[in-house]
């Protein structure tokens, strides 16, 4: 079986790491060169999408940011999963707040923002302290705003004003700015006969707008409001692969943030801490396979490498701690890799957690930090 990847990034390396054992050969298409690379050694392997799509029995996606034109082409060789529809959605969070609408998925107020008097509008209708996120293009944080007094909204205007006139779809989405306690994301798997199976719940600490630790949890309330929301998209959309949901937690009661239709930086503890890790059951689902246990095996935390190229060689020495580099150029706040660290009983993750506060730097690592300063008190 041969699966082509749009994007040929870190999620496309863990996929044909996870797809070899099962037999399952991935090339990675790099939307932005048009050349289709390995995914784990970005060897040049050919130019050019007609010729990879001809050769593939499989077409899925690492991420949303895709031309609509290069969807359509994907879509219409009938290889694409999950559907374009589902990554359009994924890009453009008007598209997006739609489907959750539709499918009756709690989400916050929002609005739709492409001119002054909308702005106006949207401040009547959703409020101050508001969040204004580009429709197009955001992530990691990007491309927003936070609206927490009247004075500022000349300035932040004219800065949003700049983004929406770049580009004829650009627009804003305001929402209203909702006081969580924590944001929690469900991952999972919808099959292709409709067979669905879903991860414990992450709850995600994020730094700067991005995420930086992430740790399985067990919250049966929780977990059933977000697996009933979760097969309401999956369902919307006659979903194929794995996707992912990010929520807010309210008092106890969730509210979507936002969707990706494709695995998950919130997933990736599940190589080491479930059954059947993200990347197999994507590659699973989208190659008409049956789908493998989402069974917790192991308690286990995600700790996002942001900007740094080494570790302290202590880590390769301590138990638990699993190491996963991506073999990308050092850049600051980067994703560069991730350290999966899990606990064989109870304690035994947080333990682990603190001694390795001990070892890693705190301004590179300061949810680490923050974790074991919060777990000593
Ligand atoms: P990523 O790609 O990392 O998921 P993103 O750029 O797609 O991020 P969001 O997930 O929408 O953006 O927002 C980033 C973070 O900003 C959220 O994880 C959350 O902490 C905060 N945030 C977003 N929307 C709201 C909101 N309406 N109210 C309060 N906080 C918010
Ligand atoms: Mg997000």
């Amino acid at each position: 079986m041969h699966v082509l990847v749009l994007g040929a990034g870190q999620l496309a390396r863990m996929m044909s790491l996870a797809g070899a054992p099962l037999n399952i050969q991935l090339s990675a298409y790099d939307v932005g060169s048009g050349n289709i690379v390995h995914p784990l050694t970005q060897t040049v392997l050919g130019h050019g999408l007609d010729n990879a799509i001809a050769q593939a029995d499989v077409i899925t996606a690492e991420f949303e940011h895709i031309p609509h034109s290069i969807l359509d082409i994907c879509q219409q060789s009938g290889k694409f999963f999950p559907a374009t529809e589902a990554i359009k959605a994924g890009g453009d969070r008007r598209i997006e707040k739609a489907l959750l609408d539709n499918a009756g998925v709690r989400n916050a107020k929002y609005a739709v923002i492409k001119t002054r008097e909308d702005f106006d509008y949207a401040i009547e209708k959703v409020g101050i302290p508001m969040v204004l996120k580009s429709a197009l293009g955001g992530y990691d944080g990007k491309g927003q705003w936070r609206l927490k007094n009247r004075a500022d909204i000349d300035t932040i205007w004219q800065e949003m004003a700049e983004c929406i006139t770049s580009s004829d779809t650009q627009a804003i989405v305001a929402e209203e700015f909702v006081p969580f306690q924590r944001e929690v994301s469900l991952v999972g798997a919808r099959a292709k006969n409709g067979t669905i199976a879903v991860y414990p719940l992450a709850e995600n600490v994020h730094t700067d707008g991005v995420l930086s630790l992430s740790t399985a949890i067990a919250d049966q309330n929780l977990q059933q409001q977000a697996e009933q929301m979760f097969s309401a998209v999956a369902q919307s959309l006659d979903y194929v692969g794995v996707l992912a949901l990010e929520f807010f937690d309210v008092d106890g009661a969730l509210l979507v943030n936002e969707i990706a239709p494709r695995v998950h930086n919130s997933g990736h503890w599940t190589q080491q801490g479930a059954e059947t890790c993200q990347f197999e059951n994507h590659l699973r689902a989208v190659c008409g396979l049956p789908l493998g246990s989402t069974k917790l095996v192991r308690e286990t935390a995600m700790i996002n490498i942001l900007g740094e190229d080494t570790l302290p060689k202590e880590l390769l020495e301590m138990a638990g701690c699993h190491i996963h580099w991506y073999g990308k150029e050092k850049r600051a706040g980067r994703k560069m890799g991730h350290i999966n660290v899990c606990g064989d009983y109870s304690g035994e993750l947080q333990r682990r957690l603190c001694a390795l506060a001990k070892v890693l730097d705190a301004q590179a690592f300061p949810a680490v930090d923050d974790f074991a300063k919060g777990f000593s008190v």
